[in-house]
């Protein structure tokens, strides 16, 4: 979580909980709990403004919040007011789906108190500091005509130099590889308020006044920004390694993050360990796979004595098999048709056709992260928005760079990273997550369902069907598969067992068969993020285990569509959640 910030209206907040946490007679738990979800995403939205841009919850956008002792005071005071309510609940009197949101309610207030006041990200991640996505995001949201959002902007530049004034307090010393991160995105927003914003201001009915007054504080804005990226600079040119914070998070703070980011049934050492044996199983399925293919890539060729050595020859073979660079995007966006395809011929899955998936090449201000393709979501405020599916271009890449990138996302590789992401992964799941029923599910999203439904997804339209049995695409996706394993034994290694980038890169490439570029760019995300890497492996599991206990219970009864449909309909929730309400339903 990057720590979002904002100051709305501090003092009404003591005003209004203590009524709502009493009981009317007469009123049973449930009616009671739902009048206080309103009020709790009201104060949400207040402690986390930015968060709620990118949610579609738009009321407070005119305002940028100052990030300052003041505001996290507010903060503070707000969650303990939120957890006191929610302590005046029983939880036995609710029902299921009701006591689901009691409980993403209660973490939510626990994990942020914990933020706060222990991981105190907001000191040592100087990249937590950076205006230009949110107003990129209110520029190129639809919940208003174009003047109007550019009105709201126009309000909100205020306080741009108060905000990285702040930032500048709040920053003790700072980890290294987040400030050159910080350096790089905070370079990246000076575009937003360059060309991005002066474009559109060109085409507005704005009076010639308000654009004069636009034009001057986007001029301050792009001051504030060069300030902070000058200041940082100058951290920089001082720190080494010894005299700095480490990206390395130590077990302490890593056990406790995994607890709070993750809510899983087990601990961040039991999914470790299970990642362990799950990476042995898929060796031997890759061995099986890989001799198969043998005569057909290399003829007569003899075979390796070890393994892995041939598993890796097949690979190379295989991954031969890819689009030219000028065509990446291209073959993504001709290929998002045909899965959807897929999943109504066998009837997966319910997709939503009035919901178009726009592919676009990655925004300036969201690449630096690692990760080559993302979904941006328009979130449960705003269903008309637009969901895009970002990817970046490899017009900077050097041939060789390119190259190594291609192999990688070679012509099977590139079908399962477009499950994931899109269809019948990300995409399908976040338009089932914005028309659960629940406001809270939809908003208090869970990473590790997210992601771990994204990976069920690939094994499920494999074992569907998907690539006609090929033994090629169950390589590649033995492969991709084992990334996501990796990534937990990865992140786990490097945050606790303090790998050094040799050892990481050395793992990746010949444990996990990845590309140069892959494992170099792996490396950079896990000195960037912590446990976040674990989230794939963590769910999938989750979900998958769910799905064959419910197999296994239900017998003849049980049917795959109504098992998808039935487990997204939940929002966003932790699979054990979802787990509980599943097998309630049973009964
Ligand atoms: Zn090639
Ligand atoms: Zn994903």
């Amino acid at each position: 979580m990057v720590l979002y910030l904002a100051t709305i209206c501090f003092a009404a907040a003591s005003l209004m909980l203590p009524a709502a946490a009493k009981a009317a007679p007469g009123v049973n738990e449930d009616q009671r709990l739902e009048k206080f979800k309103k009020l709790f995403l009201n104060y949400y939205w207040r402690i986390n403004p930015v968060d709620a841009i990118y949610t579609g919850y738009h009321r407070y956008d005119s305002l940028l919040v100052v990030p300052d002792a003041k505001f996290f005071n507010f903060q503070r005071t707000t969650l303990k007011m939120l957890g006191d309510s929610l302590k005046t609940y029983e939880v036995t009197k609710l029902s299921p789906n009701m006591r689901t949101d009691y409980y993403l309610m209660r973490d939510k207030v626990e994990s942020m108190l914990w933020y706060i006041n222990e991981y105190r990200d907001y000191e040592w991640n100087p990249a937590s500091y950076n205006v230009g996505g949110e107003f990129a995001e209110i520029l190129n949201s639809r919940f208003e005509k174009l003047d109007a959002r550019l009105r709201i902007l126009l309000s909100r530049m205020k306080n741009i130099d108060a905000y990285y004034r702040a930032a500048m307090a709040n920053i003790k010393n700072p980890v290294i590889e987040h400030t050159d991160l910080a350096i790089l995105q905070n370079e990246g927003s000076l575009d937003v308020f360059g060309q991005q914003l002066e474009d559109s201001l060109k085409v507005s009915g704005l009076s010639l006044s308000e654009k004069k007054m636009f034009r001057e504080r986007m001029g301050l804005a792009k001051e504030s920004i060069s300030t902070y990226i000058e200041y940082l600079k100058n951290i920089r040119k001082n720190q080494t390694v010894d005299n700095s914070r480490s990206f390395r998070l130590g077990k302490e703070l890593y056990d406790a993050k995994f607890r709070f980011d993750i809510r899983s049934g087990y601990t961040a050492e039991q999914i470790y360990k299970k990642a362990l044996e799950r990476k042995e199983e898929l060796l031997v399925n890759m061995a099986v796979v890989s001799r198969q293919l043998w005569s057909k890539y290399m003829g007569d060729a003899p075979i390796p004595d070890e393994d892995k050595s041939m598993i890796r020859t097949i690979i190379e073979k295989v991954s031969e098999t890819h689009v030219h660079r000028d065509s990446f995007i291209q073959s993504i966006e001709k290929q998002i048709p045909e899965l959807a395809a897929f999943v109504n011929d066998k009837n997966l899955l319910y997709l939503d056709p009035t919901k178009p998936l726009v592919v676009r090449k990655t925004p300036p201000y969201m690449e630096g992260g690692g990760a080559g393709a993302s979904i941006s979501s328009p979130g449960p405020y705003d269903p008309g928005g637009n969901t895009y599916y970002n990817v970046s271009l490899l017009t900077d890449y050097t041939p060789e760079k390119a190259e190594s990138y291609l192999r990688e996302y070679n012509h099977y590789m590139l079908q399962i990273l477009n499950i994931h992401e899109a269809i019948p992964g990300h995409y399908a799941q976040l338009v089932y997550a914005n028309k659960s029923p629940s406001l809270i599910k939809s908003i208090l999203g869970n990473g590790a369902m997210i992601e771990g439904w994204a990976v069920y997804s690939e094994r499920m339209m494999l074992e569907e069907g998907y690539g006609k049995d090929a033994p090629e695409m169950w390589l590649m996706y033995y492969k991709w598969h084992l990334r996501s394993v990796c990534n937990t034994i990865l992140d786990y290694s490097v945050h606790i067992n303090g790998w050094s980038e040799k050892v990481a890169v050395k793992f990746l490439t010949d444990d996990a068969f990845q590309q140069a570029a892959e494992a170099e760019g792996k490396w950079r995300r896990v000195k960037l993020t912590q446990v976040q890497l674990c989230s794939y492996f963590t769910g999938y599991t989750e979900i998958y285990d769910l799905r064959e206990e419910l197999k296994a219970k239900m017998g003849k009864e049980f049917d795959l569509r109504k098992f998808h449909e039935k487990f997204l309909s939940y929002g966003s929730a932790p699979v054990p959640y979802i787990r509980e309400l599943m097998l309630n339903d049973l009964k």
